[in-house]
């Protein structure tokens, strides 16, 4: 087995392990395999091991790769999103994870429209109030996802949060945004099944705390070597 086949392999077992900790099926839990910074090589090799659904965090670094690779692969865009990407983005992958503000989710939806499409997305929350890191604060969004439920042409599956590095509370914001989305839901009777949650370091705890997608990247294919957006490595 490649080293890629391994730590998929090793990451399958971590995750059952968490989802019968937390007394869930592993079926609820989506791995998506964060490839940004890694060669259409690596990819192939994951999907050779079964693995589908990919996260890349640039559009002009993930275009080509998803040309070059196979049709049934599912790609994520998990990064930033910026207004006059976000023709090619839609174009590209069916889910976004990272819309912040109420504009953002006004331009996707009008985009789609015209493309024809119907994405789905999920709304980031910066509980932290982290100034390195998009996302609603908790109160803009309590104060704006009537106004995004109304858009037609976009779904919103849930929630997603990158938590600050090592603040020793990351189980603390996970749990947190389980709870704004169970607000949202009592609140608004909306459909939000999804909570976008946990990378290398911390996917068993957000699993623990109600993760549907996990987002792994180094602990798959290795540690980057370049950092991306001078964001997340
Ligand atoms: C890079 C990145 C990840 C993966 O991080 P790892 O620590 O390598 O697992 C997850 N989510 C986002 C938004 C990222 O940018």
């Amino acid at each position: 087995m490649s080293h890629i086949a391994e730590n998929l392999a090793g990451i399958h077992r971590s995750i059952a392990a968490a989802c019968e900790r937390a007394g869930r099926s592993v079926d609820e839990v989506k791995l998506i395999a964060v490839s940004k910074t890694f060669p259409a090589e690596a990819i192939a090799e994951a999907a050779a091991a079964g693995q589908v659904l990919f996260g890349e965090s640039k559009l002009q670094e993930a275009e080509p790769k998803v040309m070059a690779l196979p049709d049934f692969l599912e790609w994520h865009f998990i990064g930033r999103v910026q207004r006059n990407k976000v023709r090619k983005i839609l174009q590209i992958s069916r889910v976004i994870h990272a819309i912040d503000s109420l504009k953002l989710a006004a331009y996707v939806d009008q985009v789609a429209k015209e493309l024809g499409k119907r994405p789905l997305l999920f709304l980031q929350v910066n509980a932290s109030g982290e100034v390195s890191k998009g996302g609603f604060s908790p109160e803009k969004l309590r104060a704006e996802f009537s106004s995004i439920s109304t858009l037609e042409n976009i779904e919103v599956i849930g929630l997603m949060t990158i938590p600050p590095d090592d603040d020793g509370r990351t189980r603390q914001w996970f749990s947190q945004l389980r709870e704004l989305r169970d607000e949202l839901v009592k609140k608004t009777g909306a459909n939000l099944p999804a909570l976008s949650m946990g990378m290398s370091g911390d996917f068993e705890i957000a699993i623990e705390e109600g993760a549907t997608h996990v987002r792994v990247g180094s602990a798959i294919f290795g540690k980057r070597a370049y950092r991306v957006d001078g964001e997340l490595g």
